[in-house]
């Protein structure tokens, strides 16, 4: 039975790892490894696959960079011809980015014009991993994602129950939805003790649980002067109270120096940091997994806008600001350290101030986030594609 695995950004590398081993490791599956090259360049792509020990991609798209809608039109185009060609029984998509969404839509709408014998020219089954999460925010370019691609999905791995109840609302019925875990909690955890040899605390000079971490990349964080600008008058605040590291996305980057924001930060390749550090946030370029899994397991406060990163301190007990309004992770705030703050920039800076003096609670892991998704999204994916075959 061959399952298409599709990649295309960064944060669908972890999610991907742990299956593709998984699946790689049973006798009845082939996997056939797609990189659609929405991220493509050795910091937010090619980095992952040394840290991961991902496969090299079998194929590779090379759709780079885009507005929304023609990356997710290129991603269609080039996929429908890989699922020609490859004539899959499956194809798993992970995540929210434009590729996931893009791979579904192709998947859902393939027409094999003679269809091999054991799937009687049905096209493939088409398999979501993190499904059913909600930020009720229709203007982030994620919810668009989870939407289309839960709505056309045979089989719906969810990582947490308010994925269930929001599947449920959307009318999707019960039996196409399984509770599995979280596949990014599985590569947290094969990968923990690797991330601790890590070097780059020491040679950034970062003390244990002396630092805070920062990432921002969502185009509502980083795209607007005022707000970016807000939120790095409160980088340079906070940083007089403790070091500030901020590992920028390639897009923060670009746009901190659009618009002349950059000049507020020390920049330096991880290396020695001269005393100026002490007043001025550090400005990094992003960081491999394993670099920035230590960085977050030994930082004192987390400061975010992303998604992945929310559940990965909810799992080291790490405290957690997000900068944002809302959350599709909503167990990360019950049972973890998480808490959404917004990006009012004399807010954010108390709350971290808050932080800082006042020791948050350690929060609990949610259920089934113990290093097993992965393990549990094959057993099912299997056993469906079998029942398929038997009909
Ligand atoms: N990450 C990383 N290097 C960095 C910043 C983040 O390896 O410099 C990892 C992080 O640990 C998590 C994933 O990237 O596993 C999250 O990706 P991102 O924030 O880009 O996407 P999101 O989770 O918001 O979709």
């Amino acid at each position: 039975m061959k399952i298409l695995v599709c990649v295309g950004a960064r944060p669908n590398f972890m999610k991907a790892a742990p299956l593709v081993k998984e699946l790689k490791g049973l006798p009845e599956t082939t996997v056939v490894l797609i990189h659609t090259g929405q991220h493509y360049d050795e910091l937010m792509s090619d980095i992952f696959f040394a840290d991961l020990e991902l496969p090299r991609p079998d194929v590779y798209l090379g759709i780079g960079s885009a507005s929304q809608a023609v990356q997710t039109a290129r991603v269609l185009e080039r996929f429908e011809d890989v699922l020609l060609k490859e004539r899959p029984a499956a194809v798993v998509v992970v995540g929210d980015v434009n590729s996931t969404l893009a791979c579904a839509l192709a998947t859902a709408k393939m027409e094999y014009p003679d269809g091999p014998d054991s799937y009687r020219g049905e096209r493939p089954l088409l398999a979501h991993v993190e499904a059913g999460l909600r930020s009720f925010d229709r203007t982030m370019p994620e919810e668009i994602n989870r939407l289309v691609t839960d709505a056309l999905a045979d089989l719906l791995f969810v990582t947490e129950e308010s994925a269930i109840r929001n599947l449920r609302a959307e009318g999707i019925p019960d039996e196409k939805v399984h509770f599995v875990g979280n596949v990014m909690i599985d590569t947290l955890k094969a990968f923990s003790a690797r991330a601790e040899a890590s070097g780059i605390r020491a040679q950034l000079h970062l003390e244990e649980a002396e630092y805070a971490l920062v990432t921002l990349h969502r185009p509502s964080s980083v795209d607007s002067p005022q707000v970016l600008g807000g939120l790095a008058r409160t980088l340079v605040a906070l940083a007089q109270h403790i070091p500030v590291v901020f590992p920028a996305h390639p897009r923060t980057l670009q746009r901190l120096e659009t618009f002349g924001l950059k000049g507020q930060f020390c920049e330096s390749s991880p290396g020695p940091v001269e005393g100026s550090m002490k007043s001025k946030p550090l400005l990094l370029s992003p960081l491999g997994y394993l670099d920035f899994l230590h960085l977050l397991k030994h930082a004192r406060l987390v400061m975010t806008d992303s998604g992945g990163v929310q559940e990965e301190t909810t799992v080291l007990g790490v405290p957690c600001l997000t900068l944002r309004e809302n959350t599709e992770r909503p167990v990360t705030v019950t049972h973890g350290t998480n808490k959404i703050v917004g990006r009012d920039p004399e807010v954010v800076l108390a709350e971290a101030l808050q932080a800082l003096s006042h020791p948050s609670k350690r929060g609990k892991a949610p259920p089934l986030w113990d290093g097993q998704a992965a393990q549990r999204i094959a057993a099912i994916l299997v056993q469906a594609l079998k029942e398929r075959k038997d009909r």
